[in-house]
């Protein structure tokens, strides 16, 4: 069949078997393929980096991204084996600065370009099937119905030189569909049979009904400029509105008995309420209703009703607050800023509940009044429920995007292309959202700055999102706002050196104080006998706090039952056959499924299992010690001291998908329980009013850390806790339990005088040249072989020392934690003052340096920890 023979005829640019000396380097998308391929530009196509293209791979035509063009070729090699890209797909769909932003993110976390933009895009997003084909205005009018009597009869088309015809036309404005090869032809015919379409044909459909055509129909018809390939986006989902019923006047002697009895039962609904409801509890009728309202006494009115969560989790529409003296203070500055386009990094410091959620939604208000867009980054999904429905309840759910990693692959891709739309939008989501493809940016916020979740630790790049952010703010020119009840050393350092605008709410909303903190000391306890887990002080609170029908919340370092178990005779610890570490006790009641069904022991780094042994593998005594407190134990103790109250636990062990965060919060906060039990995801934004008590079992565990940042993060995370009490009517009240109350980070914390602390911590900082001061770079080396690890270590180390740079090199050491999962750790230090910027060797050069398939290295660029 003609067809078939047509199929052999390869398409390609005129003039593409000539040599041309410009390349491309593409991300393909094509699993398994790492690396960057390079193919040649042919000679009259402009390709821009960020570009959506389609390259030959194999006999296919795969995806791919534009991400370095240069003059001269990656390979060495024979210009001949380097083949021609196919197509543009799409130009343009990224905002400008964008690959700017991910350049400089792969530069300075020394990470090839392909991983960052790999951590950035949304995966999928290569995939041609999403694009859409479009006739171009311009192009010519479809062939006239004579010529089809032309093609049936099989007459030969002019291929080659059609094209050369063609493309020798300008526009394609006058060009002759005739004049096209038969594979451009028939991808333009059908392209006219659907051209009804606004949105054009989607290219997976055009592959199915022209198969092996299509790519280079297509190909020489974009080259015309008749067509042009857009990125299929999602749809918006359009608000949703539902009928209220909102009572105007009493019931009076004008109405029947029935009808003052619908009123009276609106009445008792605070005069409002959905008219599907009242029809409910009424067991009315809409013509009963609708009389009611056309004698006035009620209206029927619009409400927008907001979806949350994807579950049917309504909140009520709220309005702007007046604010405070403080609050407008803070405002007025970050509108300036805002309107002027200018881009100034503020601190916004305020204790939790001095109103920064209301700063940011007032500042947010204008931006997208003008039609721009506005990012808000926060620490951890945990959070983001609340945040979530207070920004949807303000600007409705149409305009409120949120952007993480527990969303499904589809939801992801998505709102991220529900982002390239170029609408005004908010768009809340965790640190990977700060690569957010917005065009249209007015503004970037990011709360509770200080969280370490804002930083990546694997895989690379270990991205900090604060440091992209400030990167971005300057990019576009928007203003960053930075807002924290504990500022890091980072921000305040910066804030000394004039980098930033400080911006302070010193007290809480309404001034109410904040909740006392009591230090308690656990030797005292020990010494007077009391061998539980909960000091005397903490007990009788939690008594009088059930007495009062109030609810607390009881903080712990660590999740699980236990820090370790331990043999009473002959001291034997339960360790991790595969890491060095001991292993935690882990309670039968568990309620997530996938557990064993009696007391086990876990290795909190790679999940290794063990069945609690009857007796000590070392000398076979039945008596094991506890060590530590995890939340399990401390439910346990809980509920023998007091057998009636009634606990959620809260922990990564009872939260693992999104959904289960807000249940057991949203049950919490509906006074299902009394005491919530949990770890550090209890420290971030949590807001419920009626938490009179908070306690906290043991500092220790955050103060005796084996990191230069233990301290800050210490008071940091103590502070976000006791924040969480007397946020309601009733004071609150914060005991802390330690056996070191003279810890500075202790002592700053009981006086909330944070700023001294850090001072203090900076002083010694500097002292030591460790960040914000200093610059540190980590190396991680690991293998299977203890040897090999050691070896590469030591050897990359000495080849770092001899190169000329002003740095400090510590190590090659083993890591604190010096074996995970069966993996031996080793690490390199590199120290540097920030203005030097030494020649940091990149990821790839230091696989090549280690050169040993046995051993696995990384880069840490500002590494938060050094474990
Ligand atoms: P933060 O983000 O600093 O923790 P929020 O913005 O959440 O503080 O404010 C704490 C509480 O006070 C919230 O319930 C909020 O609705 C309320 N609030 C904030 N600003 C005002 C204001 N100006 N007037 C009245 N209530 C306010
Ligand atoms: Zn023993
Ligand atoms: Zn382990």
């Amino acid at each position: 069949m003609e067809l078939l023979d047509l199929m052999s005829v390869s398409v390609d640019y005129v003039g593409g078997d000539r040599p041309n000396n410009r390349y491309v380097s593409v991300l393909v998308d094509c699993i398994g393929i790492d690396d960057l391929l390079t193919y040649r530009i042919p000679e009259d196509v402009d390709i821009q980096i960020g570009d959506i293209l389609s390259v030959p791979l194999g006999n296919r035509h795969v995806g791919a991204i534009a991400l370095q063009i240069s003059d001269t070729s990656q390979i060495a090699d024979t210009e001949t084996e380097i083949k021609s890209v196919s197509a543009v797909v799409s130009s343009g769909i990224f905002p400008k600065t964008y690959w700017e932003m991910l350049i400089h993110t792969a530069d300075y976390y020394r990470t090839p370009l392909i991983q960052t933009v790999k951590t950035a895009l949304p995966p999928k997003l290569l995939d041609q099937s999403h694009y859409r084909i479009k006739i171009k205005t311009l192009s010519p009018q479809p062939p006239l119905s004579e010529g089809e009597g032309e093609k049936e009869s099989g007459s030969p088309l002019p291929l080659r030189e059609g094209l050369g015809v063609a493309l020798s036309l300008s526009k394609g404005v006058r060009a002759d569909p005739h004049a096209l090869t038969k594979a451009a032809q028939m991808v333009w015919e059908f392209l006219q049979e659907h051209k009804n379409n606004p949105k054009g044909i989607s290219r997976r459909y055009i592959y199915q009904k022209l198969g092996r055509y299509t790519s280079s129909g297509l190909k020489e018809l974009q080259k015309l400029e008749w067509i042009e390939t857009v990125l299929e986006l999602p749809h918006r989902p359009q608000p949703k509105y539902e009928d209220v019923v909102i009572s105007l006047k009493a019931a009076d002697s004008e109405l029947t008995e029935r009808q003052a009895e619908i009123l009276t039962i609106l009445q008792h609904q605070g005069g409002e309420c959905l008219k599907t409801q009242l029809y409910k509890l009424a067991k009315t009728t809409s013509t009963t209703v609708q009389t009611l309202a056309n004698k006035g006494y009620i209206a029927i009115a619009k409400r927008e009703s907001l979806r949350l969560g994807g579950k049917s989790h309504t909140v009520t529409r709220d309005r702007h607050k007046d604010l405070t003296p403080d609050q407008e203070a803070a405002l007025r500055q970050i509108l300036i800023a805002i309107s002027d386009q200018t881009a100034p990094h503020f601190l916004l410091h305020g204790v939790t509940g001095s109103g920064k959620t209301e700063v940011y939604l007032q500042a947010i208000a204008p931006v997208l009044a003008a039609g721009k867009s506005a990012l808000v980054l926060v620490p951890e999904i945990g959070l983001t429920p609340q945040l979530t429905d207070r920004f949807r309840a303000r600007f409705g759910d149409a305009k409120v995007n949120v952007y993480h990693s527990q969303l499904s692959d589809g939801e992801r891709f998505d709102t991220w292309r529900l982002m390239l739309t170029g609408e005004a939008q908010i768009v809340i989501g965790t640190r990977s959202a700060v690569f957010a493809p917005l065009s249209n940016l007015g503004l970037i916020v990011m709360d509770e700055e200080h969280d370490n979740s804002f930083k990546q630790d694997q895989p690379q790049p270990c991205y900090h999102a604060r440091t992209i952010a400030e990167w971005r703010s300057q990019l576009e020119n928007v203003p960053l706002v930075l807002g924290s009840a504990t500022p890091s050393a980072e921000v305040i350092y910066a804030h000394q050196e004039g980098k930033s605008i400080y911006l302070e709410l010193p007290n809480r909303i309404g001034n109410k104080a904040m909740p006392p903190i009591e230090v308690v000391d656990m030797r005292d306890e020990f010494k007077a006998g009391n061998y539980s887990i909960l000091s005397r002080k903490l007990q009788t609170a939690i008594a009088e706090m059930l007495e009062a029908k109030q609810q607390g919340i009881l903080f712990i370092h660590r999740r699980g039952y236990s820090t370790f178990v331990s043999c009473r005779s002959c001291g034997y610890v339960a360790e991790c056959p595969n890491c060095d570490v001991s292993l935690s006790y882990h309670d039968p009641i568990s309620p997530t499924a996938h557990q064993p069904k009696s007391a086990h022991l876990r290795c909190h780094y790679c999940n290794f299992t063990l069945i609690q042994p009857k007796a000590c593998p070392e000398c076979g005594s039945p008596y094991f010690k506890h060590f530590g407190s995890g939340t399990q134990k401390v439910e346990q103790e809980l509920a023998k001291l007091f057998p009636n109250i009634r606990l959620i636990r809260f922990d990564s062990d009872t939260t693992r998908n999104k959904d289960q965060h807000r249940l057991l919060i949203d049950q919490f906060r509906a006074g299902e329980a009394d005491l919530l039990v949990g770890t550090q995801m209890l420290t971030k934004g949590l807001d419920i009013p009626q938490v009179t008590l908070v306690g906290v079992v043991s500092a220790d565990g955050l103060l005796n850390f084996s990191d230069y940042r233990a301290g800050e993060r210490a008071a940091q995370t103590l502070l976000q806790v006791a924040g969480r009490a007397g946020r309601g009517e009733e004071d609150g009240k914060v005991l802390m339990q330690t056996y070191t109350p003279e810890h500075p980070a202790m002592q700053a914390v009981q006086s909330y005088q944070l700023e001294e602390f850090m001072q203090t911590e900076l002083e010694m900082r500097e002292a030591l040249r460790y960040p914000p001061m200093g610059q540190m770079v980590l190396i991680h080396l690991s293998s299977e072989s203890d040897t090999a690890v050691e070896k590469s270590a030591n050897e990359l180390a000495e080849y770092l020392r001899q190169l000329e740079n002003d740095w400090d090199i510590l190590g090659a050491t083993p890591a604190t934690i010096a074996k995970v999962a069966n993996r031996y750790r080793w690490q390199i230090l590199l120290k540097f003052a920030p203005e030097v910027l030494p020649n940091v060797p990149s990821l790839e050069e230091l696989r090549m340096l280690v050169n040993s398939k046995a051993v696995r290295v990384a880069i840490d660029v500002d590494p938060l920890t050094i474990l």
